[in-house]
């Protein structure tokens, strides 16, 4: 039975109408539309500046950057990653050929766990692909750690982490690169969208070889590259959702608190608070459901939410290691994984954006409440 209208569990950050129109116009004007132009230069600039790091190269989807980084690093053979995560981490693994190799997650954060890195790496190991998952910073010191004692790169998927930052720096710093995505459904979206992060001149000149088919210039190709270009449209639709972002993170913000006050004395479930020293993008909410001590399980609050309109998600479930292919890696046995396996079982994010009002909330707060 449907009641009230329904609530989704995101809405994308649009610009101002015709501050949009006006940019467009100029586009029009100069007819330059792609191929790195003015406003393609202006976000890399402004995002640098926002996100306080010196090297951005723009992606048309917070996919190609994946590939594009196992690319420029040369990574050969496996890679250890999560299997919570939304499936394109571990597919970019495997569109380079190589072998994904699942290490189960920490609780406290629901990123990779350091204790169980290293009883994963073998000689054919050479990279580790983590998650800052709902944007909660992963043990970047311990992984880091590790990736040095054995010598391996490491690519962070921070498509969750846009604007996190751990003692007033940039999370993104932390790794050899870091991807973003800009999707509608992100904190920070150009619609379809994406950025590569890493760390010098000359390896940014690299993956923006690498994102234009390889081309050094006119009539040399450099590496089998990728069209991963964005446009001029979405640049100019970018500028201006930067400007809002910070608002749109502050309501979240706020969304946040009120859902943890409603929701701290109810039994049997379990969320997250804020890690000290770190700015949070209140990109997601999730929200853990222990069947036992809340009386419901999981799947059967997911249905009465949805019976009432409001459309939470199970983000990360099923596990990327039971799809496909996956499910036959030995890495993939959920005895190797069984924190992950469990959370997959209990998770729901619910509703979370910038446009969430007070009475929304208080109708899903309700019903987990008074279940
Ligand atoms: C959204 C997302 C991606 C992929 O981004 P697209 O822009 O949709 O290609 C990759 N990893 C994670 C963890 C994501 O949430």
């Amino acid at each position: 039975m449907e009641q009230g209208n329904k609530i989704t569990v995101t809405t994308p950050l649009l610009p101002d109408l015709d501050e949009f129109n006006d940019l467009l116009k100029e586009i029009w004007a100069s007819k330059w539309i792609t191929n790195n132009g003015q406003y393609h230069q202006q976000l890399e600039e402004a995002l640098c500046q926002y996100l306080k790091v010196p090297y951005i190269s723009l992606f048309t989807n917070g996919t190609l950057p994946l590939l594009t980084a196992l690319q420029a690093l040369n990574i050969q053979g496996e890679v250890i990653t999560t299997p919570y995560s939304f499936v394109a981490t571990t597919h970019s693994i495997w569109w380079n050929g190589l072998t994904p190799v699942f290490v189960d997650i920490d609780p406290a954060n629901c990123g990779i766990d350091p204790d169980r890195i290293e009883e994963a790496i073998t000689p054919r190991t050479s990279a580790i692909m983590p998650v800052h998952c709902y944007g909660k910073p992963c043990d970047v010191q311990r992984i880091q750690q590790i990736a040095d004692r054995h010598g391996l790169k490491v690519i962070y998927d921070a498509a969750h982490a846009f604007g996190v930052e751990t003692d007033g720096k940039s999370i993104l710093q932390w790794g050899d690169m870091s991807t973003l995505s800009f999707h509608a459904t992100k904190v920070f979206n150009t619609v379809e969208g994406g950025a590569l992060i890493c760390h010098d001149a000359a390896t940014k000149k690299h993956i923006d070889y690498l994102k234009n088919f390889g081309f050094e210039n006119e009539t040399e190709v450099v590496a089998p590259g990728i069209n991963g270009k964005m446009d001029e449209i979405r640049s100019a639709f970018g500028l201006l959702n930067l400007a809002k972002v910070d608002a749109a993170i502050e309501h979240r913000h706020q969304v946040a608190i009120r859902y943890r006050e409603a929701l701290r004395d109810v039994p049997g479930i379990r969320f997250f608070d804020d890690m000290p020293e770190v700015r949070h993008n209140y990109s997601y909410f999730p929200i853990f459901v222990n069947a036992d001590e809340y009386g419901m399980t999981r799947d059967k609050l997911y249905e009465t939410l949805r019976q009432h309109g409001i459309l939470g998600r199970r983000y990360f479930y099923p596990l990327i290691s039971t799809f496909g292919d996956y499910r036959h890696l030995p890495s993939a046995n959920p005895d190797n994984l069984p924190v992950a396996t469990r959370i997959a079982d209990e998770v729901i994010c619910l509703p979370m954006h910038h446009e969430l009002t007070h009475q929304e909330q208080q109708r899903i707060l309700d019903i987990i409440i008074s279940h």
